[in-house]
């Protein structure tokens, strides 16, 4: 394990690219601003590289990494088949918050950012300072989140700092990321678009996209549904290994409130959180800037206006850390319209809540 962590701050981005793309070509792993998340990456193809990463997240050996590229024309140096569907969606999308699953090309990866599997996530990221590393180290940079595995992703470079200082070689500060949630990964099959996981790219844009040639198809999730017809769904659908792990979970309980009344969402929110500080809890609550500042709480932490739910994809996981280090012990969120990217923000808030959830 690494003991210096190297920071290399916005206005020195010239050499940190450079010093951090020797570190990654060197085998080293460093933290590296996306337009979704902060990653921490690593040459794909040097195991031990890619064994930090692990070791360095505490993540589960059989959740797979994303492979970052500088650019489309290098995924099919990784894929051994690129479909004129999926191209359609490179070029659409990229650079951009669009991870695709895509047959491996054997070799081109190490095993252990596949965990095995025959398929390699690729995406090309939005951000020009994450291009610019990537194409200096000369390497398929495999980045999961920079984060302790389990905790909200970091969408600064202080977020990262705050799990994974002393653990890696570095980190490249890019100032505050745009989306602030993760990318949408999806699996091209039979002419579907499928999607493992919400994100950054809407389940409409993909649709619109495609144009009439293709369906897109949400994936059922593996808490849901039961008996032998979801049991065979589930068999054939394909997988997303990471998405049945807890994720982007703050240390303090957290519990979701949704219905379409907004004031009947306020006052559920408000009642619940009174019961929980009438129980000696410290209490956060999670809302929209047009209630913020009626709530009676520990902590109030506005995630703007409920039309704008872009606002709160970036703020939701900064708010979650916020909380914990305020002490929070419960944690109420008010739940936002599921189109658009409303759909990835209450993804990520139903994985924070456990599953926790009042419809009013
Ligand atoms: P993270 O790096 O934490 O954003 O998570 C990446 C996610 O991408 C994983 O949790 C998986 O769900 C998904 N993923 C990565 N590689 C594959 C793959 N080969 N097949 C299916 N899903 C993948
Ligand atoms: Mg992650």
């Amino acid at each position: 394990m690494t003991n210096e962590t190297r920071y290399w701050p916005p206005e020195r981005t010239d050499d940190g690219v450079r010093e951090a793309a020797a570190a990654l070509a060197a085998g080293g792993v460093v933290a590296f601003p996306t337009e979704t998340v902060y990653g921490l990456g690593g040459d794909a193809r040097n195991e031990e590289a890619v064994e930090k990463i692990f070791a360095a997240k505490g993540r589960p050996s059989d959740n797979p990494l994303i492979v970052h590229l500088a650019s489309a024309a290098d995924a099919e140096a990784l894929a051994s088949a690129v479909s004129p569907l999926e191209r359609k969606l490179m070029e659409r999308f990229w650079p951009g918050p669009l991870t695709l699953v895509l047959p491996v090309r054997p070799g081109a990866v190490s095993p252990r950012v596949t965990a095995g599997l025959d398929t390699v996530a690729v995406r090309v990221p939005g951000h020009e300072l994450a291009r610019r590393l990537i194409a200096a180290s000369g390497c398929p940079v495999a980045a999961p989140s920079a984060n302790r595995s389990g905790r909200p992703s970091p969408t600064r470079a202080d977020h990262v700092l705050e799990d994974l200082n002393g653990r890696i070689d570095g980190v490249l500060d890019g100032g505050p990321t745009g989306v602030g949630l993760e990318s949408t990964v999806v699996r091209v099959l039979g002419g579907a678009i499928h999607v493992l996981r919400p994100g950054g790219i809407t389940a409409e844009q993909l649709r619109a996209a495609a144009g009439d040639e293709a369906a897109v198809a949400a994936e059922p999730s593996p808490a849901g549904g039961s008996g032998a017809a979801a049991a065979e769904a589930e068999a054939e659908a394909p997988r997303s290994p990471g998405v049945k792990y807890t994720h982007y979970a703050p240390r303090g309980e957290m519990a979701l409130v949704t219905g379409r009344d907004p004031a009947l969402v306020r006052a559920a929110v408000q009642q619940a959180a009174d019961a929980e500080r009438d129980r000696g809890r410290r209490v956060g609550i999670l809302a929209c800037a047009e209630h913020a500042g009626a709530y009676r709480a520990d902590a109030v932490l506005s995630l703007g206006p409920r039309a704008e739910p872009e606002l709160a994809a970036r703020a939701l996981y900064a708010a979650l850390r916020e909380c914990d280090e305020r002490g929070i012990e419960f944690i109420l969120a008010e739940g936002y319209p599921e189109d658009g990217i409303g759909a990835a923000l209450m993804n990520r808030m139903r994985k924070a809540a456990g599953g926790r959830e009042t419809a009013v």
